[in-house]
């Protein structure tokens, strides 16, 4: 929709960058607490000024309460000949995250019984977790289950699970107004690409650039453990939830589907209507929306009844519907830099809509002004282009009746909604409209 001429340079080195920063990212063992996050939030920090936020485990949170804190040092299986068969240390998504510590030796049987696999994905290595219930184990492809050995087997797990703190990052970019639009994204997970590193770089590049755009809204990004993270900033920050006018889950960002957008619970909220008009218009017949459901990943929190705000969700593909989710498939190969940076460009024209979607009075209402005498006619005479702002001029003038906003009019007219806004901009510095 808006035309930027400098995109593909400035895009270019844009996507790299993100796809650097994914690089940078991926090798750390992330979880819901711990020093993954920290070092993960750092990283984050050198492009961005982020506030980073510790909060006590066992800190109350609604009906929740902040965990204790996990760290790994090393984590492996040894076995019956003394080699060393997993290895945490190689690929994190080995250890079941949030292992508790364990140093034995036991039987092949009894192994088994920590053991985790993907029988109808036999190549791959699953993402497990268990943080609310004590266990330990280790995640393995299914051919390398299948070729184990009777015989002992040393387990080593050198984890920590003790009291610490939970820890997100946090970024607001004031803007003209004290009205925030959120920007969420989960920092939760090891080394898995799409889910989540792929919204952390497009979250991280969209702020840096907002910042530097001197926006109308206020935006707030919040990089944050899942489920828990949410809900902690939630009863930390009840206060402020009332200028939340909109905002966005992001993550899934990377793959080479098209977008998903799946509603707030309000269903009809600006970013709800700014999406669907987007996709529906600009990505015609490829990508998809969906409406609410109490499951996915943390609008749950921000759409639960108690705060109900309008915060919907951006993914490419979709949470638990393709092959490499949760799987050591979602790896550096699964993501492309020039798909990032094509999410980021589909959140910014979200954004810049949202901008500029104000809805107008109309300040000489009793028949069409004349247009010739202020400049606005006849140098738009001759060509398709200056035909299409001529008819947005006319449909914005007839529209500014403080009931219909920018995109009621791009959906009324089916004139693409960056011409609409072009032909309010000219409207307004001639004084025949006025926000209302
Ligand atoms: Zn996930």
């Amino acid at each position: 929709m808006v035309s930027r001429p400098e995109l593909s340079d400035h895009r270019k080195k844009t996507s790299q960058e993100m796809y650097r920063l994914i690089e940078e990212l991926y090798p750390i063992c992330r979880s819901i607490t711990g020093n993954g996050v920290r070092e993960t939030l750092k990283a984050i920090g050198k492009l961005v000024p982020l506030d980073t936020v510790e909060v006590p485990s066992g800190t109350p949170a609604f009906d929740w309460e902040v965990p204790r804190e996990w760290n790994v040092k090393d984590a492996y299986i040894l076995d019956p000949y003394g080699k060393k068969i997993v290895d945490f240390k190689q690929l994190n998504l080995h250890l079941l995250n949030y292992s508790i510590p364990f140093n034995g030796k036991m039987p092949l049987t009894e192994l088994k019984k920590h053991l985790f696999t993907l029988p109808d994905k036999p190549d791959l290595v699953p993402y497990r977790t268990s943080y609310y219930k004590e266990a330990w184990g280790f995640c393995m492809t299914q051919h390398q289950y299948d070729s184990l050995e009777e015989g002992e087997y040393q387990v080593v797990v050198d984890s920590t699970l003790e009291d610490g703190h939970l820890t997100y990052g946090e970024y607001h970019i004031p803007g003209r107004r004290e009205e925030e639009f959120l920007i969420s994204t989960h920092t939760c997970h090891p080394s898995l690409c799409n889910d989540n590193l792929s919204g952390i770089a497009v979250a991280t590049f969209l702020a840096k650039e907002l910042a530097a755009s001197q926006p109308e809204f206020s935006y707030r990004f919040l990089f944050i453990p899942g489920t828990i993270g949410s809900i902690t900033w939630l009863s930390r920050n009840e206060s402020l939830l009332g200028r939340i006018i909109g905002g966005l889950v992001i993550t899934l960002l990377g793959d080479d589907s098209d977008f998903t957008y799946k509603t707030s619970r309000q269903g009809n909220s600006p970013i709800d209507r700014i999406a669907r008009y987007y996709l529906n218009s600009q990505r015609e017949g490829h990508s998809k929306i969906r409406d609410f459901i109490p499951y996915g990943y943390d609008e749950r929190q921000y759409c639960s009844p108690g705060f109900n705000l309008p915060v919907g969700c951006l993914t490419r593909n979709s949470y638990g519907e393709f092959p490499e989710y949760h799987t050591s498939a979602d790896n550096l190969q699964f993501v492309k830099p020039e798909r990032l940076a094509e999410s980021l460009e589909v959140i910014q024209d979200l954004v810049s809509i949202l901008e500029n979607n104000h809805y107008f009075i109309n300040l000489n209402p009793k028949g069409e002004p004349q247009l010739g005498k202020r400049g606005l006619y006849d140098r738009l005479g001759g060509g398709n282009e200056g035909k299409e702002l001529q008819l947005a001029i006319l449909w914005v003038l007839n529209y500014s009746d403080g009931d219909h906003d920018l995109l009621d009019v791009a959906e009324k007219s089916g004139i693409d909604v960056g011409v609409i806004i072009h032909a309010a901009r000219l409207l307004r510095e001639k004084e025949l409209i006025k926000p209302s």
